[in-house]
């Protein structure tokens, strides 16, 4: 039998597991060249990653921001996902009462 952890809290999950599939792509169309991007010298920009040891290839996902993600959570931190699926509580500042 295969054993599952959280990836959010790090517990053994027994039979209860959820798994969230995240996929991330662009809104827009990454092929379409704006006025900027005629404006780059591409050829030096990849000279100087070559020369500053950058030159390695970028995976394919990476390229447009394209990619999925996969986690395995328990109960509590899938109704805790549902609730605040961005994590943004984590984040905003904590709000005190004025005592
Ligand atoms: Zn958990």
């Amino acid at each position: 039998m295969q054993h599952f952890s959280c990836d959010l809290c790090g517990c053994q999950i027994d039979d209860q597991r959820y798994v969230v599939h995240v996929e991330l792509f662009p809104a827009f169309n990454p092929d379409e060249l704006s006025s900027a991007d005629l404006d780059v010298d591409h050829l030096h920009a990849v000279s100087q990653s070559i020369m500053q040891g950058e030159g390695l290839p970028v995976p394919p996902e990476d390229v447009n921001g394209t990619g999925t993600l996969q986690f395995d959570l328990c109960r509590e931190c899938q109704l805790r996902f549902r609730r605040d699926p961005l994590g943004k509580s984590i984040r905003s500042p904590m709000h005190f009462s004025e005592n």
